[in-house]
């Protein structure tokens, strides 16, 4: 038999349609943009879906042929000219490769919530660009984000499209590594897949998405279940990514059996029956503001994490927002860090003042009307970094991070309180301890972390804290969908309209 050689790569981005500002070339260039022997060192060892293609294609003795790797931390929707220039970047490694050699697969890490300015269907346009130079038959495997908002057909152009079972995302190199020996499999001809999409109309909030508690906890359950019946080559659930205002956003489920297309459907009808009669477990409850402040003052013991659910930069907000910090100033809380809030006219006032200084600034609140004002603050300058620092915890490991420069600043409360905050360049999600760390706080020590995530901040922090409160920040990632104005989404659509009927 010939060698297996397996092109591998990728173009990743979740993009909100409510978002102000586009992502551009510069914003994967910030978070990455690896390509060729670049590619490979920046992926192998790491716990990401690349880094399970790696170590498949290891396992099975494949040749690999690396093409492009993207990603951007989310944001608006990608601009036609990032679009086309990551697309013809990926489309010229796999020509490239075809050119060397006969290919006998590809591997691609995908999100499934990308919008472009070219195409709603972000992933649908680059499925068909790399269709048309592989051509219809090859096997294109592809992974997807469980936020994913799935589209028949990106499912039709791919071979075989797995997600992560996980939120916060844990197992993105298992997935990888699944995707990878099911390349194997269907090379060798030991198996045919045949796959079905089911797509059920509920938009659900993020917080209940998390995958280690109900709803989702028992559709993980099921569709594990389901996937362990003979026959059966996987099973996905994507409860999707809610602030797209496009027609195809809502709950996916993908089913993908050996060579019996029926079969398949009928497991991802079952799968989505399941999560249609739990649709309203998926509405989330956060506590106002003040309120989970002052609980968190008051435990008697810390951390308690407040999560600033409406302002998660992982879902495309500007991570500047300062309802949080500007409660926890007036209510006089101390011990108590925030991180990150991107501000970098901030970040160079404090660096010109240096460490050691005291301060005055207005600091947050300057990209949108969404997320606060401005506030004006006094404090110290306690430390300026280069803002880099590699995870080390459950997600993402192995990975570096870039900040930009980045203050920490002790502001002055009310009552002699204290809040240190990351003020940092870039925007991210903080999902590793090393967000304090790397920048001298130790989060343990801390009574109240504040931290700038939805779901994904669990994985790190839930370890090492005494409470964990969602907290009712205003935003463009808050949970009060119906506070947004959709005009496009496919409709009717749970909760929007409580009174519908569906059934696959
Ligand atoms: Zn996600």
């Amino acid at each position: 038999m010939a060698p297996v050689r397996v092109a591998i790569g990728g173009i990743s981005h979740e993009s909100s349609t409510f978002a102000t500002v586009p992502t551009t070339l510069t914003d994967f260039e910030q978070r990455h943009l690896a390509a060729g022997e670049g590619l490979l060192a920046r992926f192998s060892g790491t716990r990401t879906a690349i880094g399970g293609f790696l170590d498949a294609a290891r396992e099975g003795d494949f040749e690999v042929v690396p093409t492009i790797a993207a990603s951007a931390t989310p944001g608006g929707p990608v601009t036609a000219e990032a679009t086309r220039v990551l697309v013809e970047r990926l489309t010229e490694g796999l020509r490239g490769a075809l050119a060397a050699g006969p290919v006998t697969g590809v591997l691609l890490d995908l999100h499934g919530a990308m919008v472009s300015e070219l195409d709603d269907d972000g992933e649908g346009f680059i499925l068909r660009a790399v269709r048309e130079v592989v051509g219809p038959d090859l096997p294109v495997l592809v992974d997807l984000d469980l936020h994913g908002n799935v589209t028949q057909e990106m499912v039709d152009l791919a071979t075989v499209t797995i997600a992560y079972d996980e939120y916060p995302h844990i197992d993105p190199y298992d997935r990888g590594h699944e995707l990878g020996l099911l390349l194997a499999r269907i090379v060798r001809d030991e198996v045919k897949p045949a796959t079905a999409l089911v797509k059920i109309p509920i938009i659900a909030g993020l917080q209940r998405q998390y995958t280690h508690a109900e709803p989702m906890l028992g559709v993980k359950r099921l569709a594990h279940e389901i996937e362990r019946e003979p026959g059966m080559l996987a099973v996905s659930y994507l409860p999707g990514f809610a602030w797209a205002d496009i027609p195809p956003t809502g709950f996916s489920v993908i089913a993908t059996s050996d060579g019996d297309a029926v079969r398949a459907r009928e497991a991802a009808e079952r799968l989505a029956r399941f999560v249609w009669d739990r649709r309203g477990e998926f509405v989330v409850r956060p506590v106002p503001v003040e309120e989970a402040v002052r609980r968190a003052m008051a435990a008697s013991a810390g951390p308690v994490v407040l999560a600033d659910i409406g302002d998660n930069p992982g879902g495309g907000t500007p991570a500047d927002g300062t309802t949080l910090l500007d409660a926890l100033l007036r209510l006089g809380a101390t011990r108590a860090a925030l991180a990150p809030l991107r501000d970098p006219e901030a970040v160079t006032e404090a660096s010109a003042a240096g460490e050691g200084a005291r301060i005055s600034l207005r600091l947050g609140g300057k990209t949108d009307p969404f997320h606060g004002e401005p506030l004006a603050v006094s404090g110290r300058v306690v430390r300026i970094t280069d803002g880099r620092f590699v995870h080390t915890g459950p997600m993402s490991t192995g990975i570096s991070i870039n900040l930009g420069p980045t203050a920490v600043l002790a502001l002055d409360g009310q009552d002699g309180g204290e809040v240190e905050v990351v003020v940092t360049s870039h925007r991210y999600q903080p999902t590793d301890l090393g967000i304090f760390r790397a920048q001298g706080i130790e989060p343990t020590d801390r009574q109240i972390l504040a931290v700038k995530s939805s779901v994904h901040f669990r994985a790190a922090f839930e370890p090492i804290a005494r409470d964990i409160i969602e907290v009712d920040t205003p935003g463009l990632t808050s949970p009060h969908l119906d506070n947004l104005e959709f005009r496009r989404l496919t409709r009717p659509i749970y909760p929007f309209d409580p009174e519908m009927t569906w059934h696959p």
